[in-house]
């Protein structure tokens, strides 16, 4: 069923605790921590708790929850306080776009290079 755990998901065990995770911030359904490789500074990632594939999906099956897990990146950003330097966030969507882990999450990058835009 859409949104129920799966067993060989890295992110589903994460919200399950069965993998430790450096948490940054929790709600009923979301939680945020950080990237294990990160790649800026400021790499948090932020996943609803319900598996989804891809931020697409999440979005398509429940918007509602699509919508919290972008204002808890928006939190993310205020608790690093990189809101006025300025922050992006990234879905990478398919093997061919760099997903890796295919539980929907967005990055949360900040604090060096942003200034080379990639679109
Ligand atoms: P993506 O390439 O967009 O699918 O992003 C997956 C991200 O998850 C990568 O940046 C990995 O470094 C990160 N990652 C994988 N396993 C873990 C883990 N156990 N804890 C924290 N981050 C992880
Ligand atoms: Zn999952």
């Amino acid at each position: 069923m859409a949104g129920e755990a799966q067993a060989d998901c890295v992110f589903c065990k994460i919200v399950a605790g069965d993998i430790p995770s450096t948490k940054v911030r929790e709600t009923e359904h979301t939680l945020a921590f950080r990237d294990i490789n990160p790649q800026m500074p400021t790499h948090v990632l932020v996943v609803p708790k319900a598996h989804y594939p891809d931020a697409a999906s999440l979005a398509d099956a429940d918007p509602g929850l699509a919508g919290t897990v972008l204002a808890e990146a928006g939190r993310v950003a205020e608790d690093e306080k990189v809101v006025d330097s300025g922050y992006r966030l990234i879905f990478n969507t398919g093997s061919g776009a760099g997903q890796t882990v295919f539980h929907a999450h967005v990055h949360v990058l900040a604090g060096g290079g942003l200034h080379e835009k990639l679109v």
